[in-house]
């Protein structure tokens, strides 16, 4: 295995320290640090400029493998993320088949580690077939390889409020949580966009925040009611932001994420009726993004996590009405968290170490992620250079799909390397 002398990356922000990876850990140790710039077989990687973080880990991400290998597999998938700098991604069970038995979440776990890229760690669906009827075999998903602790639907509501409590107690007995799309379906049927003036003149069936917000309240009690764990999935409007902060002001354990194109996106793009805006929950209003902000710098907000949704083109290149719900996100997600929080000055890197990598390992409860670069650790590792500007180019992205927001769009900053346990998935910006 290849040892790495990392020189001059400024560990969250700080002053710019030489590190030494090696083994697959961190080293710090200045003695071992200078020892090894005598060797041989040690790679030198000029990182002055750069920003070393935790490797980035995503609560959310739809890597579509088994049944729409069209639109990304769980290879493309896991490339995207390491390019996006994450060392471990979630994934979602609405797949085909769904995610909801032993067999399959150990099939996508073990596609993951086979490609050697990111760490995958599935999503077992609460419900069977996500049809909101009877809970999934959890405990043989928990009991699996995958060691599934996140549930979720998502895509679905788990309406049935007492579906949803059964699944909130059942979780309680290995410590998982049950990871919610809060999403009235009655209040959002043939919805398309966020419900408002907009809506209205665009002609366009609005997506009411209340719908969002209902769910968020019912579940925020159903959780402290049973004494159990709930994430709140794309929290998208400002309502939610204050449900979610009194929630946790009770002491309730509540945690929320919130997705890259809500913090920067808002539901004007919809005028375009290019359906590439098209999402679920759609983009909201200047004032909800202004509040998903504020929820995020302050620890309302737990997490940014991507809600990457990759489509192929048949299924977003036609009228609006008639196109899927999502965006790609992984290979943006960082840039976008730069533009919107880092260079508004509401959250520094420390931060953001905390709300991608740190955070959302602890809500999953992941071991091997989410640790700080210091010495001993794991060496899952993002070399970012936050002064670096590009346009985004979809063509150029490792994702199978190319449903990018930000194409021909400017953003700031670019992953340079990123490390999955000492082996370089990327590096000079180029997957390896
Ligand atoms: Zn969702």
């Amino acid at each position: 295995m290849t040892s790495y002398l990392i020189k001059g990356a400024a560990i969250l922000g700080g002053e710019p320290t030489d590190l030494l990876i090696e083994d697959g850990r961190v080293v710090l140790d200045p003695s071992a640090v200078e020892r090894s710039r005598d060797r041989g077989d040690v790679e030198v990687v000029d990182a002055s400029g750069l920003i070393a973080l935790p490797g980035l880990v995503d609560l959310h991400t739809h890597l579509r493998e088994p049944g729409r290998e069209d639109a990304e597999t769980v290879l493309t998938g896991t490339q995207a993320a390491a390019m996006g700098g994450f060392t471990a991604v979630h994934a979602m069970a609405n797949t085909e088949p769904v995610a909801d038995t032993a067999g399959v979440v150990e099939q996508v776990w073990r596609l993951g580690r086979e490609g050697g890229y990111c760490d995958v760690y599935p999503v077992g669906a609460v419900t069977v077939g996500l049809a909101g009827e009877r809970l999934a075999e959890l405990g043989a998903m928990a009991d699996s390889a995958a060691r599934v602790r996140v549930f979720s639907d998502d895509g679905h509501c788990v309406n049935d409020a007492v579906l949803m409590r059964r699944a909130l107690e059942y979780v309680k007995a290995f410590d998982g949580v049950i990871a919610q799309h809060a999403q009235e379906p009655r209040l959002t049927e043939d919805a398309q966009m966020n419900e408002g003036e907009l809506s209205g003149r665009l002609g366009l069936r609005g997506w009411p925040a209340v719908a969002e917000e209902a769910i968020i309240a019912r579940d925020c009690l159903l959780a402290a009611h049973v004494g159990s764990r709930l994430h709140v999935c794309h929290v998208s409007t400002a309502g939610s932001v204050e449900i979610v902060r009194w929630a946790k002001s009770k002491g309730w354990n509540v945690t929320a994420e919130a997705c890259p194109h809500h913090l920067l996106l808002t539901d004007e793009l919809a005028a375009t009726y290019d359906p590439i805006y098209k999402v679920n929950p759609p983009l909201r209003s200047a004032t909800d993004v202004e509040a998903l902000r504020e929820g995020l710098a302050d620890g309302t907000i737990d997490v940014v996590a991507t809600d990457h949704a990759p489509h192929p083109h048949e299924d977003k290149d036609c009228e609006w009405q008639a196109a899927a719900f999502g965006m790609l996100g992984l290979e943006t997600a960082l840039s976008v968290v730069q533009q919107a929080m880092v260079d508004t000055g509401l959250l520094d890197w420390r931060g953001v170490a905390d709300r991608m990598s740190a955070s959302p390992a602890r809500i999953g409860r992941l071991s091997g992620h989410g640790r700080p670069v210091e010495v001993g650790e794991a060496a899952n590792v993002v070399l970012y250079d936050p002064s670096f500007s590009k346009v985004v180019d979809a063509t150029e992205l490792a994702s199978l799909s190319r449903n990018t927001p930000y194409a021909g769009r400017e953003l700031p900053g670019r992953v340079v390397a990123t490390f999955l346990r000492g082996n370089p998935t990327v590096l000079d910006g180029k997957l390896q």
